[in-house]
């Protein structure tokens, strides 16, 4: 029955010159999900509307499940597209139409809107006509004009257009709206979690991912490309930069104590994070880190971990969350099955036994400095034989 959806977005949070971008934004990615739906698509705005219409036979409920990825959208409508026949037909198209849409017992009420004001009809005198006539069809109906369980929009354009069913969108706001950032993503459920989260307020990321070979396999790293994949679902095209850190986390262990292995190591991985975004024109790091949740996650490893940071913010969008809540945000998106796969995290391999969970910055900075003969080389190098992978599964 339906052939066209009207998609609905928040409209408080574009106001003004910011529009265009927004809406072109979300046509853009509208119509990168649609390219792996069966069937052929036109995505189109008109008076500030964004529109979708299938051919014949497209797959309506693939489409629907690809529209509810995107971010931006609060609502999904399918509309009934009609030609105009006069009012009679408009009217009892209605009725067909509530009848086997909306069966049974409820409230209702019938807003119209005039695009074309040449119909021959007021939206009030067809509100009440429709109404009448749904009333007499249906002894179930009611009418609530304040709090209808169901609305029959009906829009006279060119075309006249229905709708009543709404689906919810996944909100936020339409990626490539708000920047680029550098996600950290590693193997866990985390940090796939967090880059969902941020992907959401509009910012389109790339990923680092600090594998150690021979010591993770290429099993793990394969997991980790299809963690960003199942990203890319909603955020769109990932770049993965794979950034090989056996030489230097081995380094580190010789060099350094064991307890401090784990917060020097991340150190590092911020700070070669952090000189690709720059290099790249990103305006933040991103990390799957909570409160407390390990060692190297509480206030004191956060700070000394945050400080090597010296342009970027880092956002840490899991910071206040629980672990049950981040698993069932995972579940949610797709990611959980992936995530517990078991195969070794680069960090998990030299682990301490008993790891400084209340790190000095002065000491481990002091520390660090047994690494200074090579460790800037090391680096230099790891960032410029980093493989980068493009990854784009909608
Ligand atoms: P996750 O579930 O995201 O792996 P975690 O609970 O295992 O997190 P850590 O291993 O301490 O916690 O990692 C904290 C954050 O550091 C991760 O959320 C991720 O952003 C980043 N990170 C950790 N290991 C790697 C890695 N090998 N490559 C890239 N980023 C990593
Ligand atoms: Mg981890």
């Amino acid at each position: 029955m339906f052939s066209e959806f009207l998609i609905k977005y928040a409209e408080i949070a574009i106001k003004g010159k910011n529009r265009p971008l927004f809406e072109e934004a979300l046509v853009k990615q509208i119509r990168r999900v649609l390219k792996r739906v069966d069937g052929s698509f036109h995505v189109y705005r008109t008076q500030g509307r964004v529109h979708v219409r299938g051919e014949d036979g497209f797959d309506y409920n693939g489409c629907m499940e690809a529209l509810q990825r995107i971010f931006g959208i609060t609502a999904i409508c399918p509309v009934l597209t009609l030609e105009d026949e006069g009012f009679e037909a408009l009217k009892d198209r209605l009725v067909a139409y509530a009848g086997e849409i909306h069966p049974g017992e409820l409230s209702f009420k019938v807003h119209a809107r005039r695009a074309r004001k040449n119909y021959p009809l007021e939206s009030m005198e067809i509100n009440a006509k429709i109404g009448e006539a749904l009333l007499h069809a249906y002894p179930g109906y009611h009418v609530d004009v304040h709090e209808p369980e169901v609305t029959f929009n009906i829009e006279i354009r060119e075309k006249i257009y229905v709708y009543s069913l709404s689906f919810p969108g996944a909100g936020g706001m339409p990626v490539g709206t708000g920047g680029k950032a550098m996600l950290l993503l590693s193997g866990g459920i985390d940090s796939p979690v967090a880059g969902y989260m941020i992907a959401k307020r509009g910012v389109s990321l790339n990923a680092v991912y600090f594998h150690a070979p021979p010591y993770t396999s290429e099993r793990a790293r394969k997991k980790v490309e299809d963690l960003a994949g199942i990203v890319s679902r909603y955020a769109g095209e990932i770049f993965l930069h794979v950034v090989n850190f056996t030489e230097i986390q081995k380094y580190i262990y010789e060099k350094c104590p064991h307890d401090e292995l784990t917060i020097i190591m991340r150190r590092y991985m911020m700070r070669i994070a952090e000189r690709i975004a720059l290099e790249q024109d990103m305006l933040a790091l991103v990390t799957g880190e909570s409160i407390g949740q390990v060692a190297s996650q509480t206030m004191q490893s956060l700070k000394v971990t945050n400080e090597v940071c010296e342009e970027l913010p880092v956002f840490r969008p899991l910071i206040g969350f629980d672990k049950q809540d981040i698993v069932e945000l995972s579940k949610e998106i797709g990611a959980f099955e992936t995530s517990i796969l078991p195969y070794e995290d680069c960090c998990t391999i030299w682990v301490a036994k008993h790891p400084v969970t209340k790190p000095s910055a002065k000491v481990i900075r002091r520390h660090e400095e047994f690494l200074k003969e090579d460790i800037d080389e090391m680096v230099r190098r790891a960032v410029e034989e980093r493989d980068v992978v493009k990854i784009d599964r909608a």
